[in-house]
């Protein structure tokens, strides 16, 4: 088994789905070595939900692979649950702007009512579109990021954000908003960045890497919290679009077998960062 003694190795954030590999894709990151997983909700049905009935089975759906992927391969699975930035802007387009994000401020609600029960750790993904949309929609999405914030406050526990990718002033507008918002310090998280957070910015925002190997070496001697993802998609029409489950294991592993002091920073994204973020410690069963 590959991956690294003692150290769990986790992916900080990750989408499977029923009609793609599912667990069996989570069975290849255990072969590679992986322990981990956060797995984020996505919309399964083909369709973006435009009844809150809709989001409630699509969280369902996300628990139910967390088991099967629990159940298949041991692998630890944090599961993360919100609806997702762009669907406000699709159910728009049938429901109208105010339905839609009062449907959406709902689905909020609800995943905030999931981290109560314990059945989720974070909100996620929770953000605004990646791609120009009209103001109206804009504001809108502002709006329910807003809430999301909120949110995450009142049920104190991560928000993991999806945005374009940010700018020096991008990073300072977000921590803003998480400041006013009242979210404590590193609980509101960038995932897919792609690109070092300088940390003369002084944010307090949490950088969620892409684990590509440029990325993970500049990274590395950072003190933290930070976490390495592959924001893998199990889209089989979309092989490819990220990177592939195995990917943070082999990279752990890769770094391990080259320097075994790189070896233990890794420990700032597999134990730290977690039990930091999210106040849980990810144990490993005897390897
Ligand atoms: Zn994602």
């Amino acid at each position: 088994m590959a991956g690294i003694s003692g150290l769990p190795v986790v992916d900080h954030h990750c989408h499977l789905s029923p009609s793609g590999e599912a667990a069996r894709a989570a069975g290849r990151f255990r072969e590679a070595g992986g322990t981990h997983l956060f797995l984020a909700t996505q919309n399964y049905e083909g369709k973006v939900p435009t009844d809150l009935d809709a989001y409630r089975r699509q969280f369902e759906t996300t628990e139910r692979l967390a088991r099967d992927v629990r159940e298949a391969s041991g692998v630890v699975v944090y599961v993360v649950v919100a609806p997702y930035p762009i669907d406000l802007v699709r159910a728009a387009e049938t429901l109208g702007t105010g339905a839609a994000l009062d449907l959406h401020r709902r689905a909020l609600d609800l995943a905030g009512a999931w981290v109560q029960e314990r059945r989720a750790v974070a909100l996620g993904e929770v953000g605004w579109p990646h791609f120009p949309v009209a103001p109206e929609l804009g504001a809108a999405s502002r709006e329910a990021f807003r809430h999301a914030l909120e949110v995450a406050r009142d049920v104190g526990c991560p928000a993991v954000v999806h945005s374009p990718d940010l700018d020096a002033a991008g990073w300072r507008e977000l921590d803003g908003e998480a400041r006013r918002a009242g979210v404590p310090r590193h609980r509101v998280l960038k995932h897919y960045t792609r690109a070092r957070l300088d940390p003369a910015l002084g944010v307090d925002i949490v950088p969620s890497y892409l684990a590509r190997r440029e990325v993970v070496g500049e990274v590395l001697a950072e003190p933290g919290p930070w976490f390495l993802e592959t924001d893998f998609l199990d889209d089989p029409a979309r092989p490819g679009a990220v990177l592939d489950l195995a990917t943070v294991p082999r990279r752990a592993a890769a770094i391990a077998r080259r320097s075994p002091a790189d070896a233990e920073r890794l420990a700032v994204p597999f134990v730290r960062s977690v039990e930091e973020v999210y106040g849980v410690r990810p144990e490993v069963d005897g390897r």
